[in-house]
């Protein structure tokens, strides 16, 4: 993670200035440490309750990253059969990997299935289809929308009434009717309520629902939590306090396991906890502009590399690591795509000048995954530091990729 030395600014001990010297910018850099930490931290708070951690791909589906997880210890929750195969392609094995879709058609899932991953199915429609086809020969479990509005804001909630996600739990009659009709053998539920959850009471109250359906679904053999846990993008921000969730937890599974004689798994599928800290953007101040209200400072990046300021209103922490002695003055910081694209407004930095080097912190989470080529600029490097080593595990974009697929045809 990003810290001041009296040799300047760092990454674990890889100095930024070198980084850049390296890679260049714009350039995505991951903390391969840091994400080993977040997986540990996990792995311990929720020990007591069999847990089974499957990172969610969708956050940052590097191949590199994957692999890192795999070898501690993680499994893999995908949203899509590509997803899923790049998780085979480094050594998940299918058992391993939760295929959590949405709005997807049964061809699909269909391959899902006959790569022999664990099916997440949330609608009462595909779950019709998927009964006439399988039966009771492949089990799926159930994603539920349990009517919760939780999480950092409405757009980033995808638990409650108005969501696309999960099946309306009011409409358990339906699931009944489909699963007697076709014999669909349900091996696991699951909700996800949506990202940065910081509130105990959230868990317990899916929890509840989980533990109360699983005593009608006799062959239930996982209940997932989904992501949702949350990091702290700026100083005083709550973080998900795990251990807490984790004890509640640990209790319910007992007393389940008391009273029904079964003994469940945990299954959680976080994202942001793993990544987001562990991910600084690497960008390079390309122009100073002092309007006579506001001081922009543009720079070498954008919405195109990160959406999340625009999507969601996120804030990330901007540092300009160049210049740390310099004074503070207030900047609002945008990119250089013909678009409005406010990485932060109104942020005090120390005193910012053209050719300076910003880090955007928390930028490890749905940044790369989420970026694109807009405008035609290229989508940035990406660079792991783990053993002490950066490597580079994703080249900066050339023509070539922009051209990559497009036909020409005689006009
Ligand atoms: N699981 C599912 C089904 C999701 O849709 C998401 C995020 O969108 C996650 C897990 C990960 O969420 P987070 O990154 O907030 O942990």
């Amino acid at each position: 993670m990003l810290h001041i030395t009296s040799e300047g600014f760092k990454i674990q001990d890889v100095s930024v200035n070198n980084l850049v010297h390296q890679f260049g910018t714009p350039l995505y850099v991951y903390d391969g440490k840091k994400i080993i930490e977040q997986l540990k931290k996990l792995q311990t708070a929720f020990a007591g309750c069999d847990v089974k951690v499957k990172f969610a791909a969708k956050a940052l589906t590097n191949i590199s990253i994957l692999k890192l997880l795999k070898k501690n210890g993680s499994g893999i929750d995908v949203v899509s059969i590509n997803e899923a195969k790049l998780a085979l392609k480094v050594g998940f094995v299918p058992s391993e990997i939760m295929f959590t879709s949405n709005c997807i058609d049964l061809v699909e899932v269909s391959e899902g299935v006959q790569l022999g991953l664990n099916i997440n199915l949330d609608n009462l429609s595909i779950l019709e289809q998927y009964g006439k086809k399988y039966g009771n020969n492949y089990p799926c479990c159930l994603r539920l929308n349990p009517s919760i509005l939780a999480g950092g804001n409405y757009k980033i909630s995808t638990g409650h009434k108005l969501s696309k996600f999960g099946i309306p739990i009011e409409q358990l009659t339906q699931i009944n009717e489909l699963i007697l009709r076709y014999k669909i053998d349900i091996n696991g539920l699951h909700i996800h309520t949506g990202s940065e959850i910081s509130d105990t009471e959230v868990f317990i109250k899916m929890a509840t629902i989980l533990f109360d359906w699983a005593k009608d679904f006799p062959h239930v053999k996982f209940l997932d939590f989904g992501g949702g846990f949350k990091v702290a993008y700026k100083a005083g921000d709550k973080e998900t306090n795990v251990n807490e969730i984790g004890s509640h937890l640990e209790k319910l599974f007992e007393a389940f396991e008391k009273s029904t004689g079964r003994k469940l798994q945990m299954w959680i599928e976080p994202g942001k906890f793993l990544v987001s800290d562990a991910g600084s953007l690497l960008t390079k101040v390309n122009t100073v502009k002092k309007n006579p209200t506001i001081t922009f400072v543009g720079v070498n990046t954008g919405l195109n590399h990160l959406i999340r300021p625009m999507m969601y209103d996120a804030y990330h922490e901007i540092v300009n690591v160049s210049n740390p002695e310099g004074n503070e003055h207030v900047y609002t910081i945008v990119g250089n795509i013909c678009e409005t694209d406010t990485l932060g407004s109104d942020r005090k930095l120390t005193e910012v000048r053209e050719g300076d080097i910003l880090v955007i912190k928390n930028a490890g989470a749905y940044g790369y995954s989420m970026a694109s080529n807009y405008n035609s600029r290229f989508r940035p490097a990406e660079v792991l530091i783990y053993n002490g080593k950066a490597q580079l595990i994703r080249e900066r974009d050339t023509l070539e990729d922009i051209l990559r697929g497009q036909v020409e045809v005689e006009i």
